[in-house]
């Protein structure tokens, strides 16, 4: 019998690669799903996948245990100007990292 975890995620910016529970941990690997995404630079549309990050974050605890999310940020590389990008997600941008301008 297969057990599987399905938690409301309310992301759909995102999608479910891989769920698992590790050492109590509910570990949810997730990737940014494909959209079109424009230099954030120049503003050209024709960009081409450039690699893959991984990025850790703690979410919500769910089912009483902590839930991280795995996040595989895909980063992209304008073919006009050259320059190198992720798509930004509310969820990656970490909470130390303030704004300064906001302060
Ligand atoms: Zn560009």
């Amino acid at each position: 019998m297969k057990t599987e975890i399905r938690l409301p995620l309310g992301l759909p910016e995102f999608e479910i690669l891989k769920q698992s529970i590790r050492n109590q941990k509910i570990i949810l690997d997730v990737r940014t799903t494909a959209l079109p995404v424009h230099c954030p630079l120049c503003g050209f549309s024709h960009v081409k996948s450039h690699d893959q990050r991984l990025r850790r974050v703690r979410d919500l605890d769910a089912l009483d245990k902590p839930l991280y999310l795995m996040i595989h940020v895909r980063r992209y590389r304008c073919l006009n100007c050259g320059e190198v990008f992720q798509r930004v997600s509310s969820l990656c941008a970490a909470p130390q990292a303030s704004d300064p301008s906001s302060a």
